[in-house]
């Protein structure tokens, strides 16, 4: 990640220590270098460090560049960081195989340094705007917060991870109640500020640092609680279904409007084999009885089933 403010992280792979030195030395005013000797260390510091461009020697004792970079590209933690791979090798057929298995660049020794550091921008400048775009691809224009395809992707991990640890995981389905009469009433610029507030709500709720709170439809949001028991959801949602409920938000021409939520909670230990979908048609089905036994109110274990 490329955190505003901070240098961008590069790795230089290289047995040679003289070749480590030189380009730490071409690189380290602009940027965050580590060094490894080795393929292996390499492949650990890829991990670890979490660069966001590698420079890589071909010809090294343990492990080719060529294999480092096949490694690389079967991790899904390091499959998408750019390689440019700087070597003696000038053989336009070692080129050719390096592109083809994904590198991003090829430099021959020996190098000018204005062209290692052009080049070096060239690859740092196309992280920067994958990690822009994966950013919006993931973020709520109207609230700024996750979306439905941030959630979703989440939610997978954290099931996995709930399953593998035999933790707990919660969800709370969350519903904005009687909205169209809002809209209606106040005007549809007026129900988007309304989306904004609430949503600014759910995420002040959320205290963990995995928590998610995101809008996953029109009025329509989710919190997921990673390793967190049905007693601590529970008291979040009552937090939060009071905290919207006691909101004031002010309309453009000065008056003053509020509006409740509705919320399903669900809570499970997750076995191999259990899937996440039915995990949130749960919580969509305990959401839908708050709604049945009259709106503003937090739905859980012991909610009793409404006929449809
Ligand atoms: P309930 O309490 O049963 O949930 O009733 P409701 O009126 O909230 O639900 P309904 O599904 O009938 O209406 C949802 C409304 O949400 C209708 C739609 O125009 C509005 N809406 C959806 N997305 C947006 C948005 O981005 N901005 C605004 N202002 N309104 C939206
Ligand atoms: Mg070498
Ligand atoms: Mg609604």
């Amino acid at each position: 990640m490329i955190a505003e403010g901070s240098k961008p992280g590069i790795l230089v792979v290289d047995d040679d220590i003289l070749s480590l030195k030189v380009l730490n030395q071409i690189l380290s005013a602009e940027y965050d270098v580590h060094t490894a000797q080795s393929g292996r260390e390499a492949l650990e510091l890829a991990v670890s460090e979490k660069p966001d461009l590698i420079l890589l020697d071909i010809l090294m004792p343990d492990m080719s560049g060529f294999d480092v970079l096949v490694r690389l590209k079967d991790s899904a933690e390091t499959q998408k960081v750019p390689v440019i791979f700087i070597t003696a090798n000038t053989s336009p057929r070692d080129e050719e195989r390096g592109l083809t298995l994904g590198a991003a660049d090829y430099i021959t020794k020996p190098f000018q340094d204005f062209l290692i550091r052009a080049r070096v921008r060239t690859q740092i400048n196309n992280v920067k705007q994958r990690k822009e775009i994966e950013l919006l691809s993931m973020t709520d224009d109207l609230t700024d917060i996750p979306n439905r395809r941030s959630f979703e992707l989440r939610l997978e991990m954290e099931w996995t991870h709930a399953i593998r640890e035999q933790a707990p995981i919660a969800l709370l389905m969350i519903d904005l109640d009687n909205f169209k009469m809002y809209n209606d009433t106040y005007g549809h610029p007026q129900g988007d500020v309304l989306l904004k507030t609430v949503a600014a709500t759910l995420v002040a709720s959320t205290k963990r640092a995995a928590d998610v709170a995101a809008r996953i439809g029109g009025e329509e949001f989710v919190i997921l609680l990673p390793s967190t028991d049905y007693a601590g959801a529970l008291e979040i949602a009552e937090n939060l279904r009071a905290a919207v409920a006691a909101t004031v938000v002010a309309t453009s021409g000065g008056g003053l409007t509020s509006a409740t939520i509705s919320i399903g909670v669900v809570c499970m230990r997750p076995n191999p084999g259990d899937a996440a979908v039915s995990f949130v048609e749960e919580a969509d089905a305990r959401l839908y009885r708050a709604k049945r036994a009259g709106r503003n109110r937090v739905c859980g274990d012991d909610c009793e089933p409404v006929d449809r």
